[in-house]
């Protein structure tokens, strides 16, 4: 199973981003990690490069989707450089349409937080939106729908504790509850 996500960040704000999908090293703690259920989607994308790079294989072992370096730098095996777009946008991951918000497992709980560096979250963070975006997360990560797929996939937390500096908090979810 898999659940929306509603989107805070305007696509329009998106495509004249420099920052999403880009990364300052191949296996970078910013790759998108993926379930099952998205790796074989995305590996039946049928994307040839792709599948000729990495043997058909595009997620790690550690459920990673896989960079490329790239002009100097790494990228998302996904992202069109030529056209600042995602070539999955339709399948992309969970985490991809969570960011920028976050999912750490912290001890017995889940915790929601916001990731400072994205640009529109530094221009929102004090707006009213913002403020009603995270109560409409909160609802979503309130629902049994919700509950059921974190506990199915607590492989997607990410361990962000190296950049506690770029991270805000919002709220967490304690396991229990779940
Ligand atoms: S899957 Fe798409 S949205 Fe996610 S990091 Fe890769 S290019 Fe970006």
């Amino acid at each position: 199973m898999s659940i929306q996500i509603p989107q805070f960040v305007p696509q329009e704000v998106c495509l004249k981003c420099e920052g999403c999908c880009r990364f300052k090293e191949q296996r970078s703690p910013w790759r998108p990690k993926v379930t099952e259920r998205e790796a074989s989607v995305l590996e039946k994308k049928g994307l040839s490069l792709l599948e000729k790079i990495f043997d058909g294989n595009v997620v790690d072992s550690d459920s990673y989707i896989k960079a490329i370096n790239l002009k100097g730098g790494c990228q998302c095996s996904f992202f069109d450089s030529n056209s600042n777009t995602c070539r999955v946008y339709v399948d992309r991951p969970f985490e991809c349409q969570f960011y920028p918000f976050l999912l750490e497992k912290r001890e017995e709980a889940f915790l929601i937080s916001v990731h400072l560096s994205c640009p529109h979250i530094q221009e929102t963070e004090h707006n009213e939106s913002f403020q009603l975006f995270v109560k409409e997360l909160k609802e979503l990560f309130s629902q049994p729908e919700t509950h059921s797929f974190l506990f199915t996939h607590p492989e997607l937390a990410g361990d962000y504790s190296e950049f506690a500096d770029e991270i805000m908090p919002l709220f967490s979810l304690p396991i229990k509850s779940i």
